[in-house]
């Protein structure tokens, strides 16, 4: 963003905190500027000076005005995406906050990262649909994550001996990749563990678009049966995350 005066960028609210009495602090999530905190003065007053625009996850495009000692103050929002439907569903909101806390934790300020942006948005728009259990929007966002950052492990073959998962083989989920039974022998401790169909389930759901995992839940019901696998991939990926 320039060093002073008027910008306008598109993206997201993260998250909001109250300022004095009736302002906020927002953490904006933007286009070409990454993560940014901004102040809305007025913006919890009588009359609605943002147009619902300060909402968290609402996605638009934000006019800021920077000034000389460096503040960033919201002066407008064009909503482009309210992001109703996900706002209205408690699973789906909840996990929009733990991804909110991520970015927040692991994007650094002022880092612009407009592929993770991109991939927050439509796995969004995934998590308001209502065929597609939010866990598995959950596994889609987070492992596009850590290919876009390269720390995706290879889901495709043992780490060690490079072999690769019949349907019915288990692999065990390690920090250091996947590894087959006979490599994984040794492991001390209990590790979670995928069969070759379940990791290609993960594989597929990852690598389609949107709309496509979206059909693909309308179309077959049974499909929503595997939330706690995509959960149990979730918190697998998001490990990974924490690790790097
Ligand atoms: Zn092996």
């Amino acid at each position: 963003m320039p060093r002073q005066g008027l910008m306008a960028a598109s993206g997201v609210v993260l998250a909001r905190t109250r300022m004095g009495e009736s302002g906020l602090w927002l953490t904006l999530f933007l286009k070409g500027e990454g993560l940014l905190r901004a102040s809305a003065p007025g913006a919890e007053s009588g009359h609605v000076r943002f147009g619902g625009g300060t909402e968290p996850f609402v996605w638009g495009t934000f006019q800021l005005h920077k000034g000389r000692a460096g503040g960033i103050c919201l002066s407008g929002v064009d909503i482009a995406d309210d992001m109703l439907p996900l706002r209205k569903r408690p699973r789906a909101l909840y996990m929009a906050v733990r991804w909110a806390r991520l970015i927040k934790r692991f994007l650094p300020s002022d880092y612009p990262a407009d592929t993770l942006l991109a991939n927050l948005y439509w796995n969004m728009r995934l998590l308001s649909a209502p065929s597609v259990p939010p866990a598995a929007a959950e596994w889609r966002f987070l492992w596009r994550w850590l290919e876009d950052w390269g720390l995706a492990p290879d889901l495709n073959r043992c780490a060690r001996c490079g072999r690769v998962p019949d349907v019915p083989d288990r692999v065990m989920w390690t920090e250091d990749g996947l590894l087959c039974a006979d490599c994984g022998q040794n492991t001390q401790g209990s590790r979670p563990s995928f069969t070759g169909k379940e990791l290609g389930l993960l594989l597929r759901t990852a690598a389609r678009d949107g709309e496509s995992v979206a059909r693909a839940f309308e179309k077959d019901e049974s499909l929503k049966k595997n939330e706690a696998l995509f959960a149990l991939a979730a918190r697998c990926a998001e490990g990974l995350l924490y690790e790097k």
